[in-house]
């Protein structure tokens, strides 16, 4: 089934009338499909050249994905512990997964050592306490802060010179005397610049200031560059251009090589752009409000589902799935949160009658995975519809859920 919206946007592969009838409401679906299909277009964009996908798996954790990603031969980029940890119970090897920490306890990072996955090495302490802790026994990549400004808002720039992340490329002299001092094997450079990042000119900068420190570290196998390619939210809207993106940089990585002496890894780390377009957050419009000052959709969701706009002021395209060839009408999309909780200001909707089901798009990347239970309130259902085939891939919450860690029944 099709459904679309004035025939600009549609959903395929899901009938959301049909999901939330077996499945209740509100409802996360994923469309294998379209991660298949991401995964494919990067992996053609970089013709010749020895690229590996290591999917930044905080934007979707859910066990089900992680095993897709695994067939379709994309490894693992994580964060925490947690997210090593299912990525090993989705059947990865450690040494398919990165451990890309950011500030942590070095236990962490020893333990992420100990399970046999590689680590991103972000601080200079870190540094030291590697090589004082395993000498040239363990192989690092160390994440460089390149001092780029880039990625769609403040919020999610990860690379310029005030960002956290990494260590700067400003201290690439303390870096190599801390390496040499304790003779750290480094097999790789990394860095991550942000995310929603639209044309090929940031990641180009950033490889190039990567391909020069890379001179100076003599034994690596890898280059990461990262992931934050920016993904379609609304009908028309500019992307990355994966093959221009990919022509440049596998030009730009090949001449690196030859310079450097010997052919290097190329890796990048999506999150977003794999998975972001695959996902629907499924809702009911519970109430319409025809206020003085504006119209409000309430639904029987908010930031506890789903708090990107809230957060950093993501757009969601949504679908009047109930009513796709309604009139026109200007709404608020609002949340049942109590406190200000607005998915989508002057939005234009076909009519929205209460009960009407609703899509948001572009649910698939950060949705889930930043969910909370604010509010008492459960967390939704997941489904994964991947090969004629939907299945229910985590199950609603229950209030038992979330009184399960409580002591004082
Ligand atoms: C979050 C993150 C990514 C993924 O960013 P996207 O914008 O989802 O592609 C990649 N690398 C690191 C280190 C990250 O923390």
């Amino acid at each position: 089934m099709q459904l679309s919206d004035q025939n600009t946007y549609s959903i395929q592969n899901i009938d959301p009338h049909h999901f939330t009838e077996k499945f209740g409401s509100p409802l996360y679906v994923y469309d294998g499909a379209t991660i298949r299909r991401k995964v494919q277009e990067l992996q053609h964009a970089f013709p010749g050249i020895n690229m590996k996908i290591k999917y930044a798996c905080k934007a979707n954790t859910n066990l089900s994905i992680l095993r897709l990603m695994r067939e379709i031969g994309v490894e693992l980029d994580v964060v925490s512990p947690g997210e090593l940890e299912m990525g090993l119970i989705a059947g990865y090897s450690a040494s398919q997964i990165t451990f890309t920490p950011s500030g942590v306890p070095f236990e962490e990072v020893r333990e992420a050592v100990d399970a046999g996955a590689i680590v991103n090495v972000d601080s200079i302490p870190l540094l030291e306490w590697f090589g004082q802790t395993y000498g040239n026994t363990k192989p690092c990549l160390i994440r460089i802060k390149p001092n780029v400004a880039a990625g769609g808002n403040a919020k999610i720039m990860t690379a310029h010179a005030d960002s956290k992340f990494g260590i700067s490329v400003l201290l690439l002299d303390q870096i190599l005397e801390v390496v040499k001092k304790y003779d750290i094997k480094i097999i790789g450079l990394h860095q991550h610049t942000g995310s929603d990042i639209k044309d090929a000119e940031p990641f180009l900068k950033v490889a190039d200031i990567l391909f020069e420190t890379a001179k100076h570290f003599p034994d690596l196998e890898i280059v990461d560059l990262g992931g934050g390619f920016k993904v379609s939210y609304l009908p028309g809207d500019q992307i990355t251009d994966m093959d221009l993106l990919g022509r440049k940089i596998s030009e730009r990585f090949k001449k690196f090589c030859s310079e450097y002496g010997r052919e290097l890894q190329l890796w990048f780390e999506p999150g977003k752009f794999l998975v972001s377009e695959s996902g629907y957050l499924l809702v009911n419009a519970t109430v319409v409000k025809e206020d003085p000052a504006r119209n409000f959709v309430h639904v029987n969701s908010g930031l506890n589902h789903l708090i990107r706009p809230m957060m950093y002021g993501s757009y969601h395209h949504i679908l009047n799935v109930s009513n796709p060839a309604g009139e026109p009408k200007t709404y608020n999309v609002v949340g049942y949160i109590c406190e200000t909780d607005t998915f989508a200001t002057d939005r234009t909707l076909p009519e929205v009658k209460a009960g009407d089901l609703l899509a948001f798009l572009n649910a698939g990347a950060y949705g889930f995975t930043m969910s909370s239970n604010y509010n008492a309130r459960q967390r939704p259902a997941e489904i994964l519809v991947d090969q004629a085939e939907a299945k229910l891939i985590r199950r609603r919450e229950t209030l038992e859920d979330l009184l399960k860690t409580q002591t004082d029944l």
